[in-house]
């Protein structure tokens, strides 16, 4: 990075990530710069203080979280799963949520880029108790921008409903990965570790008390397992840096085709509203 890029960064009032390991290195000029150009991406220079998005503004029913500091992604290796990579892009410093959104609408760091229609962030309240997350995003939502609609959509509404709960008022709504995987197929582990920090950072703006993954694709994918649902239902998990409790349920889209665990299914919910407002089980 030039000296009047610092400059022009430095009076914009945004930290310049630099990883330790290479700037302790010191290479050359150049070498220093390829390293700043792959930790500072454009999309993350945002100076504008936090913001509320529109709609949620309207309604009002959306507190906005104080801004987090949210630690910069891994230098994450490059992406080689089923979709070919299209470029690795870099994530850098995600202050809010208006460069976060940003990020992911131009982001190619996994070939899923390549197919979508349209990223799907995540929607619902910013400072939820309750976090929900699917695997990926299927053709309604990759035509909506919006997670979760359609049958399994309402399905999940009428779940919340049950314990009190709305994306509208106190739940959010994101996905693994927030591009539409083709022919709606598992998003790859490889195009999850790319996403995971656009999720990690949701998380660390939102910090919900309870994260709750909905069918085996998501569960295994944050958990980093390949254990069965029937194991991950039930025990509580922890997720991310922060530690985050998280419980495994059902997807929805499986209780609509299967309705006899929609008994089960229950069960998990009353765990999840213990949990949140913290009842003993
Ligand atoms: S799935 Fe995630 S990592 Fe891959 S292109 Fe879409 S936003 Fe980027």
């Amino acid at each position: 990075m030039t000296a009047a890029r610092k400059r022009r960064l430095a009076r914009l009032g945004i930290d310049v990530w630099v990883q330790r390991d290479v700037a302790a290195a010191a290479g050359t000029a150049a070498e220093r710069d390829a390293t700043a150009t792959a930790v500072v991406p454009e999309t993350a220079v945002a100076p504008n203080p936090p913001t509320r998005p529109p709609a949620a503004a309207a309604s009002g029913a959306v507190v906005p979280a104080p801004p987090v500091a949210v630690a910069p992604a891994p230098d994450l290796p490059t992406v080689a799963g089923p979709g070919a990579v299209i470029a690795a892009a870099p994530i850098g410093a995600f202050g809010d949520w208006a460069p976060l959104e940003a990020a992911v609408a131009a982001c190619t760091r996994c070939g899923l880029c390549a197919t979508r229609t349209q990223t799907v962030f995540g929607t619902g309240a910013r400072d939820a108790p309750l976090m929900i997350v699917g695997e990926g995003p299927g053709a309604d939502e990759d035509a909506s921008g919006l997670p979760f609609v359609g049958r399994a959509g309402k399905l999940l509404d009428e779940m919340l409903a049950s314990i009190g709960h709305s994306r509208e008022r106190n739940v959010f709504i994101a996905n693994v990965v927030k591009c539409r995987p083709p022919a709606n197929r598992d998003p790859a582990t490889d195009e999850a570790e790319a996403c995971r920090p656009y999720l990690e950072a949701q998380i660390a703006l939102i910090q919900p008390k309870l994260i709750v993954a909905l069918g085996r694709i998501a569960a295994q994918r944050l958990l980093a397992t390949d254990q069965p649902l029937a194991r991950l239902r039930g025990p509580l998990h922890h997720y991310g840096p922060g530690q985050t409790p998280l419980l495994v349920t059902y997807h929805p889209a499986y209780l609509l085709r299967s309705p006899r665990e929609k008994a089960k299914s229950w069960q998990d919910l009353k765990g999840i509203w213990q949990r949140i407002n913290g009842v003993p089980g």
